[in-house]
């Protein structure tokens, strides 16, 4: 029987479609990700792998594991895996694009709101019985409505927020290495990486994590952002120097920052960013809904039946 590794716990009914006729090893501790040495322990015999984007699809796991012939990623970046070396050893990899775009584009819509009006800090202020009473800049944020929302990666996701807009009368601006096909429905200006962040109220990171992309974001473009403008991001952490968007919060060269992903992930109490005023933080959630998960679940079981049947990947990548 061939063998497929989980390296996490995932929907037992999704996971039972597979044991008919696979043999399936599940790492079942919620929360925490399958240690490194038993990651390559566990899949040194396996046929193919449900990988989560904390797991290193490298060089030294895939020549570690001569009979893989699939790796599905639970996600729709990829930036955990060698794409190279996935190459060399003849492994398909796959990932989970569209069926997580709109849940995705929702929390980057929230996130965007709930830092231009101060809502965590209000929240905060009123569970902790600090609300004095009613008062006329008493936690007096900023519009969305009517205001230049500049979306760098204008792909499924940026799309998605981008037609979320609609109804707020906003000037869309975005920056892609190419020309979008949504952005004309969209009313959207493609524009320079400088005048994204000059002209922006808002500024969006919703890109993939390259080498290009990697600290795109760090003192000198925050310094081109206007010092009302907020910044936020729901690509991946290392899109953003940190150390430069914690010293541009702190100092006001940029209004505020609401972020989903940061660099290391998990991050603690003790990070730069808890507890600096007009920060939004939270753990990596950007496509979190139960439907979503089952659904990014499904298709890495479908992509993974395909290839070990012989048949052809459905969302493959490179
Ligand atoms: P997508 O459809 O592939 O869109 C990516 C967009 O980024 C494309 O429009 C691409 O346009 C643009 N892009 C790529 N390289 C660029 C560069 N060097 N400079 C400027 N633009 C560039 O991907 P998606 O489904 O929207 O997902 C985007 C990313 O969001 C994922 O890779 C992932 O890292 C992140 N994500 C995060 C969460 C979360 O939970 N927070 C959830 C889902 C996704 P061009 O090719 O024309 O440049």
């Amino acid at each position: 029987m061939k063998k497929i590794v989980i390296t996490r716990n995932i929907n037992p009914d999704i996971v039972d479609k597979l044991r008919k006729d696979f043999e399936v090893s599940v790492w079942e501790e919620d929360q925490k990700p399958m240690p490194r040495e038993k990651f390559l322990e566990e899949t040194k015999d396996a046929h193919a792998v449900l990988s989560m984007l904390s797991d290193k699809v490298d060089e030294e796991f895939l020549s570690n594991a001569p009979e893989l012939k699939v790796v599905a990623n639970l996600a729709v970046g990829f930036d955990n895996i060698d794409l190279d070396a996935a190459r060399r050893h003849e492994v398909v990899i796959t990932n989970t694009p569209d069926v997580l775009t709109e849940t995705t584009a929702e929390l980057a819509f929230t996130l965007m709101l709930v830092s231009a009006r101060k809502v965590l800090a209000a929240n905060k202020e009123l569970m902790e019985g600090g609300w004095s009473g009613w008062s006329p800049y008493h936690m007096a944020g900023t519009d969305v409505f009517g205001k230049t929302v500049g979306i760098f990666g204008m792909g499924s996701i940026g799309a998605a927020f981008a037609r979320r807009l609609a109804g707020f009368r906003s000037n869309i601006l975005y920056h892609n290495r190419s020309e979008s096909g949504a952005a004309d429905d969209l009313g959207a200006k493609l524009v320079s990486f400088d005048e994204l962040l000059s002209e922006s109220d808002f500024v969006l990171c919703a890109a993939p994590l390259t080498e290009e992309t990697k600290h795109k974001f760090d003192a000198e473009a925050f310094g081109k952002m206007k010092d009302t403008a907020h910044f936020i991001n729901i690509g991946r952490g290392a899109h953003v120097v940190e150390d430069d968007l914690a010293e541009a919060v702190r100092t006001g060269v940029i209004a505020g920052a609401a972020l989903d992903v940061f660099e290391n992930e998990p991050i603690g109490a003790d990070h730069q960013f808890v507890g600096l005023d007009n920060m939004t933080l939270l753990p990596h959630i950007g496509s979190a809904s139960v439907a979503t998960r089952n659904n990014m679940m499904n298709l890495c079981v479908n992509n993974i039946m395909e290839v070990l049947n012989g048949g052809r990947p459905i969302t493959p990548v490179g």
